[in-house]
């Protein structure tokens, strides 16, 4: 070969061994030099760094046209050594070409005393490569120059520990712009918050694109650069595992380890669990100082100092016990309850509190305790300062309103900021009436006139302003005389108020002027005796009636989107904007009210990709639509809880709007009980109902009424959890006429088989007509979707429910639930259970399996005010297939054909063993016909006795 290995030098007069060839005067030049076998070592692409020097043809004297100052580079991939003087052939096609190699810079002087050469450096790859080496070839076709250094290498990314994670040493792709993925693992006692976590490797042995990371679990921190996660040292902490170093204690806290996730409290101080892990620990508070009391005939006004040491809290309040001494018995016993507190008893923020309705000539002790939000871990009753007094002579001109809140039809869920009572006495103009402003519903109006008529209002404040006045009240105070003889008997003012709205009054209050003041009124005024009349209903209601509408402290209250001014204030208050970059949707599932509902995939940034429900609002939508449709979305977004379907968010700002919720596999409970007939076990059926109670609890303590609870509106998730849903106002709408579940009633659409009659006559939904709604959803699911009064007109359902009637057992049904059911079927609604009870009887029945054995015996004999047709009266039949057809069983009629069951006589007879024996496999079918067969039998036998 005319390569030839020769001793050359380079630049720096540095002694080198090249390969040369300079066979520029002969034609036909092809000239090849090879490598060796090099291995691939797990390398795709191989990068080839070639230093050489070309002679520049114009330099060489009378050089024919053929010269060239280029050559080409080859590569041959074999799986051994094994290339001889001949094999492969010096030619392209079995070598591959990478390129034709030009020089930058040539030379066209040769120094006599030696060869100086310019050096070129060309870098060239290829790939993808897969056999266990290679050979590279230089081809020389006619050109001057010489080949000095090649270097071969591959690219790789190296080891490192980025984000949490370490990631192990990875070769970069066969093609340079390849990205080769690499999973990393959290480092020792660092946990995964993102999710894969991934780097990319480019062909240039750099790593890049980084997702997902891994974070230092609680109790350890990073240290070096973030490479390591060290454990918290003692008497510091880590409560999450958030990017934070250990922090100190909190005073009067400790660690009882290294890696503490929180410091415990020491000896005498506490924590509420509303309290931040960083906030010291704190203890009780002293007792309250200095209590001064003004007695003012049987009131009492306390006022005292605050503890010197609030136990290091800003949640101080005041409890107060009310002590009456003496009263002839000796001792001291704790006050009834008609003593009155203002602003209350217990819980008191200021340092004061205004005590009335005391007896007169009475001794009494107040204890005024002092307590905090860790009061109640302490061992020791609260530190207490106390005060005696003694009660003077009663005066006439006092009367304490507690005012009842009723909630209007029209603004169910407004919240009510506060309330004004007006009152004037009635032979004078409304115009001179006086104003309390309250925020409770308790109000004390002292100064009235002795032996005269008043007249009371309130009116409650909301967002929305105030709502109408109350219809008129009229009270009589008594004259001083009457007031001494009956001073025992007094009792509290209640009167009805109103959220926004109409305001009622109740009962109660007449009541309780007729109680205390029959004497007093003036008959001949028209307009109170009318209710007078009306209401006189008996004393038990003066005690039964609840005066206050509960709220719980600290529990979220629902709050209705049509009490904003601006609906899509609403929206953007509850639900979150997502942009629709982040939905991707895939089929159609089914069809809403207002518009398409499809399942997709929902990607947000950060977040896993997640299997969402999309609701689409169809185009052409008007304002009010698409109000009416994102107020779900406003409803929906107040919630959270397992029971109820979770809203991801809305897309509001592209067209179609959506509304994005978590996926249920199984759909709505009805069409889901119906396509499994007969394939749970009770318990499966009771931890359904268990689930649906305790989100319909969740909506009654948040004071949101459903209105339309029924099993096409529970949804059913791939584990069976049931979910309430379906918050959309729009099946109540007088225009919608599509659907002939819901039945237009005054003042909207009412799905009849599922409403208290409460709801149907008046309009009146409460929780507790949400709760007879329950027991009819109890009774689709125990009768596997069945519709609830089957083909029953919907005037013979009002009818017969009006007459006592209920649903009977579906088959079946244990007793414990048919119970349950006819509870929530209660006519008075005060009688039905609360759903706190419901999911209380229904965790004890779980618990107690046993509970749900007992069924009622189908013949029996006990005689229900129901309507039983659940199983269908095998005499009305008359073939055995015509009643397998009627059972719901008619996929059994060849077996039953086949083993010879085709008359009832033998039919009746049937054992379970014998419904197995002509292939019934499936054990709530063979139940099923079972059940049939006893119901046959004891129809028989009764035909029998009638006959006899
Ligand atoms: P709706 O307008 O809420 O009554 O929804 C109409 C139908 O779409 C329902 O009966 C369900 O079959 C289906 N659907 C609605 N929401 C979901 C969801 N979150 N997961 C699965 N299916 C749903």
């Amino acid at each position: 070969m005319p390569w030839e290995e020769v001793s050359g030098y380079d630049e720096n007069m540095n002694t080198i061994r090249t390969y040369q060839v300079c066979n520029v005067f002969d034609n036909n030049q092809n000239n090849w030099v090879r490598t060796k076998y090099i291995r691939r070592r797990g390398a795709q692409r191989i990068h080839v760094e070639m230093k050489f020097s070309v002679r520049d043809c114009s330099s060489i004297p009378n050089v024919p046209g053929s010269c060239k100052e280029t050559f080409n580079l080859y590569y041959y991939e074999s799986d051994s050594d094994a290339a001889t003087r001949t094999s492969p052939a010096w030619m392209e096609n079995p070598w591959i070409k990478v390129d034709t190699i030009a020089a930058d810079e040539s030379f066209s002087q040769v120094d006599l005393g030696g060869r100086v050469m310019k050096i070129n450096t060309e870098v060239r790859s290829f790939g993808p490569v897969s056999r266990n080496g290679f050979y590279l070839a230089f081809q020389d076709y006619g050109g001057c120059m010489s080949l000095i250094a090649v270097r071969v290498f591959y690219r790789k990314c190296p080891r490192i520990i980025t984000n949490g994670a370490l990631f192990q040493e990875t070769l970069s792709g066969a093609e340079s712009t390849s990205l080769v993925a690499a999973r990393g693992v959290c480092i020792p006692n660092a946990e995964e918050v993102d999710v894969p976590i991934k780097l990319y490797c480019n062909g240039d042995g750099e790593w890049m694109v980084p997702i997902g990371r891994c974070m230092c679990k609680a109790g350890n921190e990073a240290v070096e650069n973030g490479t390591v996660c060290r454990a918290c040292p003692s008497g510091f902490f880590k409560p999450t595992q958030k990017d934070e170093p250990c922090m100190q204690c909190p005073i009067n806290s400790r660690t009882t380890s290294e890696g503490a996730i929180n410091c415990v409290c020491r000896n005498g101080f506490y924590r509420t669990d509303s309290d931040p892990l960083q906030m010291p620990c704190t203890t009780v508070p002293s007792a309250p100082q200095t209590v001064i009391s003004s007695v003012n005939e049987t009131s009492v006004m306390l006022e005292w100092l605050p503890p010197r040491d609030s136990g290091g809290r800003e949640d101080v309040v005041f409890n107060i016990i009310c002590k009456s001494c003496g009263g002839g018995r000796g001792g001291c016993t704790r006050c009834g309850d008609n003593v009155q507190f203002l602003p209350r008893q217990l819980g008191l923020t200021e340092p004061r509190v205004y005590i009335s309705d005391l007896l007169a000539h009475t001794q009494y002790t107040f204890e005024v305790q002092a307590v905090n939000g860790v009061s109640d871990q302490s061992p020791y009753s609260p530190q207490y300062a106390s005060v005696n007094i003694t009660t003077n002579q009663a005066a006439p001109s006092t009367v304490s309103i507690m005012h009842q809140v009723s909630r209007t039809p029209d603004q169910p869920n407004g919240v009510i900021l506060d309330y004004e009572l007006q009152y004037y006495q009635k032979d004078q103009s409304e115009y001179n009436g006086t104003a309390i402003r309250s925020q409770t519903n308790t109000v004390v109006v002292r100064g009235l006139k002795p032996g005269s008529i008043y007249v009371f209002q309130v009116r409650a404040r909301t967002v929305a302003g105030f709502g109408r006045y109350s219809g008129k009240l009229y009270f009589q105070t008594m004259t001083e005389e009457e007031y001494n003889t009956s001073i025992q008997e007094k009792l509290p003012l209640i009167i009805g108020s109103a959220a926004a709205g109409l305001v009622f009054l109740i009962a109660v209050v007449v009541i309780v002027i007729v109680c205390n003041r029959r004497r007093g009124f003036d008959r001949t005024d028209s307009e109170y005796t009318d209710k007078l009349q009306h209401y006189t209903s008996g004393h038990s209601e003066c005690t039964r009636l609840s005066p206050f509408f509960q709220v719980t402290p600290g529990m979220k209250i629902y709050i209705d989107p049509f009490t904003y001014e601006d609906p899509n204030e609403a929206v953007r208050e509850f639900a979150k904007e997502i942009d629709i970059s982040c939905v991707k949707i895939e089929q159609v599932i089914g069809a809403g009210e207002f518009g398409e509902v499809c399942s997709g995939n929902l990607k947000l940034p950060g977040k896993r990709e997640m299997f969402v429900a999309i609701k689409t609002l169809k185009s052409g939508y008007t304002e009010k639509q698409r109000r009416d449709f994102l107020s779900e979305a406003s409803i929906m977004g107040q919630f959270d809880h397992p029971n109820i379907i979770h809203l991801e968010g809305v897309v509001t700002k592209s067209s179609p709007v959506m509304i994005i919720t978590e996926f249920m596999e199984n759909g709505s409970l009805d069409s889901f009980l119906r396509q499994n007939d007969g394939q749970f076990t009770v318990i499966q059926l009771v931890g359904m109902l268990r689930g649906i109670a305790s989100g319909m609890k969740y909506l009654a303590d948040m004071n949101y009424v459903h209105r339309d609870l029924a099993a096409r509106n529970i949804l059913v998730n791939s584990n069976l959890v049931c979910k309430v849903s379906d918050f959309g106002l729009s099946r109540f709408l007088e225009d919608d006429t599509s659907d002939p579940t819901y039945t237009s009633a005054l003042g909207g659409k009412i799905p009849i088989r599922w409403t208290a009659p409460e709801a149907i006559q008046y309009r009146k939904f409460t929780s507790a007509s949400d709760v007879w709604s329950y027991g009819i959803v109890m009774w689709e699911v125990m009768s596997y979707g069945e519709k609830p009064y089957w083909d029953m007109t919907n005037q013979d359902v009002i009818n017969a429910i009006e007459q006592d009637y209920r649903l009977p057992p579906p088959m079946d049904c244990p007793s414990a639930l048919h119970q349950l059911m006819l509870d929530c079927w209660q006519k008075e609604r005060n009688n039905r259970p609360k759903f706190s009870q419901i999911v209380n009887n229904l965790d004890k029945m779980i618990r107690n399996p046993s509970t749900l054995k007992a069924t009622t015996p189908l013949s029996s004999g006990v005689h229900l005010p129901l309507l039983d047709r659940s199983i269908p009266d095998f005499s009305s039949f008359s073939t055995v297939d015509e009643w397998l057809d009627a059972i719901k069983m008619g996929q059994y009629k060849d077996n039953f054909a086949g083993a010879d069951y085709s008359t009832f006589d033998v039919v009746s007879q049937m054992t379970m063993e014998d419904i197995l024996g002509v292939g019934v496999t499936l054990a709530g079918h063979q139940k099923k016909i079972l059940n049939s067969v006893q119901m046959m039998r004891a129809q028989m036998n009764q035909i029998q006795s009638v006959e006899v």
